[in-house]
């Protein structure tokens, strides 16, 4: 990784990590309150839980659940992140966790701005 792939890396990460705390608080208070979550972020077979494109976080690393969607995607995908590792299928397609979206999985066709080629 370059200096600016690791810098942009690293703000990624920074700023998540100072969203991250409101955002796990909300949820916290969603499911003290009994709702459930929106269905972009509800959970899969097996007790898996998407990223809500529309969340902070997701928002704030431009998420898209189809690269296609994501000219600046360039063709690359989460399947191809460092960040990415398959745990399986949901509605037949590929999912896995991601480091930025702890607890939660991204689908394998889509893509943020954090990006980072598999080594
Ligand atoms: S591109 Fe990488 S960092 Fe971004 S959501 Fe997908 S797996 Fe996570």
């Amino acid at each position: 990784m370059n200096r600016r792939g690791f810098l942009k890396t690293f703000l990624s990460v920074v700023g998540v990590a100072a969203v991250a705390p409101a955002f796990v608080q909300s949820a916290y208070a969603q499911k003290k309150r009994g709702e459930s979550a929106p269905a972009a972020g509800s959970a899969a077979a097996g007790g898996t839980v998407m990223v809500d494109p529309n969340d902070s976080v997701a928002k704030a690393v431009k998420y898209v659940e189809d690269h296609n969607k994501a000219p600046e995607a360039k063709g690359n995908h989460c399947s191809t992140c460092g960040f990415y590792k398959k745990t399986g299928m949901n509605a037949g397609k590929e999912v896995g966790s991601c480091t930025i979206f702890a607890g939660k999985h991204v689908v394998g066709n889509g893509w943020c701005a954090s990006w980072n080629k598999k080594a």
